[in-house]
C-alpha cells in the first residue's frame, strides 16, 4: 500500500505511522517527496486494512500497489536509485557508467594489460567471468577460484570496481569476497535459490535478462533480490532468442525506456551479447545510451584472436577507446554527466 501524508504532516507523524507498519509486522518504506511524504507498507494487505490508516488525520489517501515487484516498482521509489560500485563509481541516477573487460579472466597478464585498456579509455568499472557458464561443456569453463584471485589483484592495482558472474549459492561467498558486484547471468536469472542468496549480501547485483524472459519476468527476479533487504541491484539488457539468425540475440533496445519507466533500478546494455558480432557492437551501445540507460557493459579483450571465450564479439582495446568517447557524446546529448 501507498500512503500519502497531508501537506502539513510533520517528520513525527510519518515515523508515528511507520511504526505502527512495522508493529503489524508489515515493511515500513519512506519516501519523502518534494510535496507530500509518501509511505509504504509491504505485506498482507488485509493486516494493513485493520490499520484504518485511511482514517488517520494526518493521511490524505490510501491506494494499493498494483504492481506484482513492489519493491522494485517506481511507485514507491519516484527518484532513481544510484548503485554505488566502490572507489567511487556509481551506476545511475543521470549519470553514465562504462563496464568492460574480457568475457572470461584466462590469465593473470591478459586480464591485466585488458584492464589497463579498460581504464586508460575512460572505462570506470571491471567485468571477467571466472565461472563460465558455456553453452558447450567441452567449451572453456573458466579458471575458477584462481581467476577470482586474478579479477581481485587487477580490480585492487587498478582501484576500479568490478563484476564477475556468480553461478550457484554455494559460490556466492568466495565472489562477495573477491569482486565489488556479483553478475547473475542471463542462464541463471530465474534461479531463485540464488537470487535470494544475493539479496541476503550487501554488494551491488547486475541482473543480467534471461534469453527467454519478458520484462515482467526480469523485475520480478529483481523483487526476488529487494526483497531479501539488497537494494542495489542493476538491471541488465543483454539480447533476447527471437527467430532471427544473422546475429547471436536480438538486443530488445524496447525494453529500456519501458523498465526505466517501471522501476527506479538503474538499467545498462551488454552489447557483445546482445548481438554477438564485434563490428556491430559500437552502433548498438550507441543505440543504448541514446534510448536512455545508465551504462553500458561491454567485453574488449587484449587480443581477441586468442580469446577463449567469445572472442568474436570482443572489442579490440583501440575499438573499445573508440566506444567510450562516442557513447560519452551521446551520453552528454541526451542530458547525462560522464564522470
Ligand atoms: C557474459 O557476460 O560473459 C555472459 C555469459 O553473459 P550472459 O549471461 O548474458 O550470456
Ligand atoms: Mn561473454
Amino acid at each position: 500500500m501507498i500512503i500519502i501524508l497531508k501537506s502539513e504532516a510533520a517528520k513525527e507523524d510519518a515515523d508515528e505511522i511507520l511504526a505502527q507498519i512495522e508493529a503489524a509486522g508489515l515493511k515500513p518504506l519512506y519516501m519523502p517527496g518534494s510535496e507530500r511524504v509518501v509511505l509504504g507498507a509491504i505485506g498482507d494487505e488485509r493486516v494493513l486494512g485493520q490499520l484504518h490508516l485511511d482514517s488517520h488525520p494526518m493521511v490524505e489517501s490510501v491506494k494499493a500497489i498494483l504492481s506484482p515487484y513492489k519493491l522494485v516498482t517506481r511507485d514507491v521509489h519516484p527518484h532513481d536509485h544510484v548503485v554505488e560500485l566502490g572507489h567511487g563509481v556509481s551506476i545511475g541516477g543521470g549519470t553514465f557508467t562504462v563496464i568492460g573487460g574480457p568475457c572470461a579472466i584466462e590469465s593473470l597478464e591478459q586480464m591485466r594489460a585488458t584492464a589497463v585498456k579498460v581504464k586508460e579509455a575512460g572505462g570506470l568499472a571491471l567485468r571477467g567471468g571466472a565461472f563460465k557458464p558455456r553453452t558447450s561443456p567441452y567449451s572453456f569453463q573458466g579458471l575458477g577460484l584462481e581467476g577470482l584471485e586474478i579479477l581481485k589483484q587487477v580490480s585492487d592495482e587498478l582501484s576500479m570496481p568490478s563484476f564477475t558472474e556468480v553461478v550457484e549459492v554455494a559460490d556466492v561467498e568466495v565472489v562477495h569476497d573477491h569482486a565489488s558486484g556479483f553478475q547473475v547471468g542471463a542462464r541463471s536469472m530465474q534461479n531463485f535459490r540464488l537470487l535470494k542468496a544475493l539479496g541476503e549480501t550487501r554488494k551491488p547485483v547486475l541482473l543480467k535478462r534471461g534469453m527467454a524472459a519478458k520484462i515482467d519476468d526480469l523485475l520480478n527476479a529483481a523483487e526476488y533480490i529487494l526483497s531479501g533487504g539488497n537494494e542495489d541491484v542493476i538491471l541488465c539488457e543483454r539480447g533476447i532468442t527471437t527467430f532471427e539468425t544473422a546475429t547471436r540475440n536480438t538486443l530488445d533496445l524496447n525494453a529500456i525506456p519501458v523498465l526505466k519507466k517501471k522501476s527506479h533500478l538503474p538499467v545498462i546494455v551488454d552489447p557483445s551479447h546482445g548481438i554477438g558480432i564485434r563490428e556491430f557492437v559500437i552502433p548498438m551501445a550507441l543505440a543504448a545510451v541514446a534510448c536512455g540507460a545508465d551504462g553500458v557493459i561491454v567485453e574488449t579483450h587484449i587480443d581477441p584472436a586468442k580469446a577463449l571465450s567469445d572472442g568474436k564479439q570482443s572489442l579490440y582495446p583501440e575499438q573499445f577507446a573508440d566506444m567510450v568517447k562516442r557513447v560519452r557524446a551521446v551520453a552528454e546529448a541526451v542530458g547525462k554527466t560522464c564522470p
